[in-house]
């Protein structure tokens, strides 16, 4: 080997600057404007935004039995919705509640894709008015596009002062509303008026308020697209009779723009005009012609947008529409596609729905508003308390969910003899609210000849003999609103 045949490590050769690309973590967010849009599936939103607004902010100030009409009262743990008052004892209905609100989600995801999102999630509902509210302040998209992109001036000042102006007020009373569900409303407001609110009521308004702002004026889209969990799980309830917002790329392609006039055979082209509406429209900013994405909240403005599109061009209407897969592969009429609504599994999930709201109304309907529980008095066991009559202690916790103040007779059966004393009958409990009773139960001593042995847990009242007995609680005003508990005598051990 000479030294002209040495060896040479390889130099590190640095790639040329195109070659390398940098990949971003996370996607740069493009702000989005989207235009304004009128039809049918815009006036059944902008029905349902209304609908459920005034619901919101309304139910609060009505009032039931001169209480607020709607109260989830946490620190009484007591929740007033109009006549019914539920207790933590009743927390079955909570739980029943919430299976009905996701058995009902299924359903309607199960039939029409996310209708839920489209039309009543509030983060839709709210970014519905912050956007309306936006557009009468700064205008349309254009226009917003201009003035965001514009140099600084005072008009542009002005005219962002005042939407976020309305957008603060909108947000507050929100929170403030939100708040009002679980305070009384109106003390509420006195309270914040005066600077008297405590620092969680205030916490809370803010908080809700705030997150009104910023998810509606601000995170729009992105909330649905990266927050929302629904949005990654919904496909799983998708079937392909399930109706989503779907492009007709039979008819739609070959895309192009043309004049109102052109023959579309001859020219070659589909119905589409390739004029970008769909997506001007689309809050989450996507093209609806590159097939179902999750990003798409089914708004069905597209469909409104298109649909003045193809009324202007003289061709017919639903070029984009609520279809199914199969539907679209199979070309199914607007009947067909309804047949296939009742499918086994939206008829597994009605009927669930139908049995769980009627057993649950039911037991609305049935539900005693007394409630009983029987404490036996362990610290004070059986005693003679006069020659030939032994005593038991016991704590009686009433409950009277009911609104109305009643009068309850106490009674007891069991044992032959049997009678309650110490306690002055009747006892009168006002209306939701809860009374505890002392009371004991007397008995002759001779009675305890059929003795049950009681094994206690502790060991203290084995070999006691004890007898099961009843305690009866009975309001005077109203034969079904009776509770009947059980409970032990203990007679003492013989020496
Ligand atoms: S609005 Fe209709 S015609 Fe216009 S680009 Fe979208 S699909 Fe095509
Ligand atoms: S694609 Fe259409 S339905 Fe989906 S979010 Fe956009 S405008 Fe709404």
């Amino acid at each position: 080997m000479n030294a002209n045949d040495r060896i040479v490590p390889p130099v590190p050769q640095t790639p040329p600057a195109a070659a390398t690309e940098e990949i971003a973590l996370y996607e740069v967010r493009r702000k989005i404007y989207p235009r304004a849009v009128s039809g049918i599936f815009a006036r059944w939103r902008w029905a349902i935004v209304i609908a459920t607004q005034l619901l919101f902010y309304g139910l609060p100030w009505l009032h039931w039995n001169g209480r607020q009409a709607v109260l989830l009262d946490i620190a009484a743990r007591k929740f007033y919705i109009f006549g019914l008052v539920l207790w933590p004892q009743d927390v079955i209905y909570l739980a029943i509640l919430l299976i009905l609100a996701a058995y009902s989600l299924f359903l309607f995801t199960a039939i029409a894709g996310r209708l839920w999102c489209g039309y009543a999630c509030p983060q839709t509902v709210y970014t519905e008015i912050f956007l309306w509210i936006e557009r009468k302040i700064e205008g349309d998209r254009v226009a917003r596009i201009r003035l965001d992109g514009g140099a600084f001036s005072l008009e542009k000042l002005v005219v962002k002062t005042l939407k976020h102006t309305a957008w603060f007020a909108v947000a507050l009373w929100t929170g403030y509303t939100f708040v009002g569900y679980f305070t009384p409303i109106q003390d509420l407001g006195i309270r914040a008026i005066t600077w008297q609110l405590g620092p969680w009521e205030a916490f809370w308004v803010l908080f809700y308020g705030f997150a009104t702002y910023g998810n509606a004026g601000f995170m729009r889209e992105q909330v649905c697209k990266y927050m929302c969990p629904y949005a990654r799980f919904q496909s799983v309830m998708f079937d392909k009779d399930t109706l989503v917002i779907a492009y007709d790329g039979k008819r739609g392609e070959p895309r192009g723009p043309r004049s109102r006039k052109a023959d579309l055979e001859s020219a070659g082209l589909g119905a589409c005009v390739d004029c970008g509406i769909c997506v001007q429209v689309c809050p989450t900013g996507i093209d609806i012609r590159k097939g179902l994405q999750y990003e798409c909240i089914g708004c069905a403005a597209c469909i409104d947008g298109c649909d003045q599109v193809m009324d202007n061009m003289g061709y017919p209407r639903g070029l984009i529409r609520y279809v199914s897969e199969n539907g679209l592969a199979r070309g199914y009429d607007l009947k067909a596609m309804i047949r296939h609504v009742f499918r086994a599994r939206t008829l597994i999930y009605t009927g669930l729905l139908v049995v769980i709201t009627v057993v649950a109304g039911a037991s609305l309907a049935r539900k005693n508003p007394l409630k009983v529980d029987v404490i036996r008095d362990r610290g004070a066991l059986a005693r003679e308390a006069a020659p030939g009559v032994v005593e038991n202690v016991y704590r009686l916790q009433i409950m009277n969910t009911a609104e109305q103040a009643h009068r309850f007779t106490i009674t007891a059966d069991g044992l032959p003899g049997l009678k309650v004393v110490g306690v002055d009958q009747p006892v009168e409990v006002a209306g939701a609210s809860t009374q505890l009773v002392p009371l004991r139960l007397q008995a002759p001593a001779g009675d305890d000849e059929h003795e049950d042995r009681h094994e206690g847990r502790d060991g203290r009242d084995a070999d006691r003999r004890s007898r099961k007995v009843e305690l009866v609680i009975q309001a005077q005003d109203d034969p079904a609103m009776v509770r009947r508990e059980d409970s032990t005598f203990l007679f003492p051990r013989q020496p």
